[in-house]
């Protein structure tokens, strides 16, 4: 069985005292023992967040990392700077960078290949555009993006991957895929990596939905059998983070 997967992804938002308190709140509540649970505070404050996390079976997860080891990289950070900080997790491909930032599928490829091989594992994210969606190219575009990775990666690298779906136009929107949207998604996911990769890996993957998710929409996705947890912008901030990390309960 897939463990149930929830990240929080802070995105650029927090000061040293509201980490501080969001940090607190986790380690004095009640989670499903259950759920792995990820947080992803701007790189300013992983340090910080590291040091105050004191509750077993959260960890703390970079937003982005660089493909290349130290050196005149002006602006990144590396895998082995992760690792110096006990950072084991980072977010990669957030469709906020392959949009702003312009990061293509082959250097979002590449910084995951990166990782993995430092001994970081990866939230992988893709998705598509509305004007993908209405465009009914959905699978074609995550498939895409998942060709890419796949071709960089080795099949023993996915056991460090877990998968997050999410759907541009669900992101910071209010507009939550439906259950079925995202079911549907998740399954084509898991049906390529069966396809593309191996039967272990598409059984052991994680795939996660991200878009919207708040406290009141999330058991019901929680149901669906190929959604294997979140990845939460918005409400990662709130205290209603914990009643996404305990849907199943
Ligand atoms: P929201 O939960 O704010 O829609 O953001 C989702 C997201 O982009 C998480 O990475």
């Amino acid at each position: 069985a897939r463990k149930f997967f929830v990240g929080g992804n802070f995105k650029m938002n927090g000061t040293k005292e509201s980490i501080k308190s969001i940090v607190k709140g986790l380690n004095e509540a009640q989670l499903d023992s259950n759920v792995e649970v990820v947080i992803a505070p701007p790189a300013l404050y992983l340090q910080l967040a590291r040091d105050e996390l004191t509750k077993a079976g959260v960890e703390v997860a970079a937003q982005n990392v660089y493909d290349k080891p130290n050196g005149a990289y002006t602006g990144e950070i590396s895998v082995s700077q992760l690792k110096d900080l006990d950072v084991h997790w980072t977010i990669l491909g957030h469709s906020e960078r392959r949009t702003l930032l312009k990061e293509t599928d082959e250097v979002v490829a590449s910084k995951t290949k990166f990782a993995v091989d430092g001994g970081v594992s990866v939230i992988w994210c893709c998705g598509e555009s509305l004007e993908e969606r209405e465009a009914g190219k959905t699978v074609e575009v995550v498939e895409r993006q998942l060709a890419a990775v796949a071709a960089k990666v080795s099949a023993g690298d996915w056991s460090k991957i877990v998968i997050a779906y999410e759907p541009i136009w669900a992101i910071g929107t209010g507009k939550v895929a439906t259950v079925q949207q995202a079911q549907e998604v998740h399954e084509a996911i898991r049906k390529w990596l069966r396809a593309n990769v191996g039967e272990a890996v598409a059984d052991e993957t994680r795939i996660l939905y991200g878009g919207s998710v708040n406290g009141k929409n999330c058991k019901d996705l929680a149901k669906e059998k190929d959604i294997d947890g979140f990845l939460v912008g918005g409400a990662s901030l709130k205290p209603e983070f914990v009643d996404i990390i305990n849907s199943n309960l």
